[in-house]
């Protein structure tokens, strides 16, 4: 009872980390459940946490039913079965790692989209404009530059690093995104490729509080770029009925529809995208 209530305490502790926070309660139910049976440690609750995610995105037997079954098969007690159900669940999750992703429908993997995100009001005075971050002195680069509207984003791709970053369950928009892009001070003898969407989807939540207007304005006055909005949605509503720039186009990252099934969860499907593409 005592070892139960001490590790009441530290389960607690690691229930604040921020991929235990993002994952649905079923989910978080199973990790909570075998840290509780094995007392793992953090590094261990770490560890399968990252496991059980991976599982549940690939389709695989659960973390719970994997624990089961190496439970049974081991028929150990204390520490010797904890090291050797830890050290077999992460043998399995490597090879399924090191393994050809097959798309063969109808499989349909779980929807690994995230939990409903709430959209918040973003009126920091945090950097909007910048260089690409994947730019470096080592990468070949575009020198494209980004402006950072929204901060996370509603749809669930499962390769995209975004989720990754924000997994406050939010999605910040900026305030005073006119105002601030006003401020950047733009080089009248350079040209510059912009994108928009450094960290969301560029359309998915349309002109709220205006920042697909602040967009427009900024490359009306700057006739000297080229913004790019780049999405996954189907979501050019605004865009249709308001004057869009010559120097603004839109582009959207096309694949296999299975690809999208799969691995795109919430996005516009192949169809839509195209149909939006030819409606600008
Ligand atoms: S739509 Fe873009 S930003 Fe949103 S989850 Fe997919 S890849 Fe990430």
């Amino acid at each position: 009872m005592k070892r139960q209530a001490s590790y009441n305490d530290h389960f607690g502790t690691f229930s604040s980390d921020l991929l235990y926070q993002s994952l649905d309660p079923g989910l978080q139910a199973s990790i909570r459940d075998t840290g509780f049976r094995h007392f793992l440690t953090y590094q261990e609750l770490r560890q399968i946490t990252v496991i059980a995610t991976d599982l549940n995105m690939w389709g695989e037997p659960s973390l719970t039913e994997q624990v089961q079954q190496l439970e049974n098969e081991l028929g150990l007690n204390g520490k010797q079965q904890k090291k050797k159900i830890i050290d077999a669940l992460r043998n399995r999750w490597l090879s399924l790692k090191g393994q050809e992703t097959r798309y063969e429908p109808p499989m349909k993997r779980p929807n690994a989209r995230s939990k409903p995100r709430k959209i918040i009001a973003n009126d920091g005075d945090n950097n909007v404009f910048g260089i690409c971050p994947v730019a470096s002195e080592k990468t070949v680069c575009c020198n494209l530059m980004t402006i950072d509207a929204v901060q996370g984003c509603g749809m669930g791709c499962s390769y995209c690093s975004i989720q990754t970053f924000y997994t406050d369950g939010k999605i910040a928009v900026e305030t005073n995104l006119l105002e601030k892009l006003k401020a950047i001070p733009l080089d009248p003898n350079r040209n510059y490729h912009i994108g928009s969407g450094q960290s969301s989807d560029s359309l998915a939540i349309g002109n709220r509080n205006g920042i697909l207007d602040a967009q427009l304005d900024f490359a009306r006055r700057n006739s000297n770029i080229i913004l790019e909005l780049k999405t996954k949605s189907k979501n050019i509503k605004y865009l249709l009925k308001t004057d869009v720039p010559p120097n603004v186009f839109v582009s959207w990252s096309m694949n296999p529809q299975l690809i999208i099934d799969q691995e795109e969860h919430g996005t516009a499907s192949m169809e839509q995208r195209l149909v939006a593409a030819r409606a600008l």
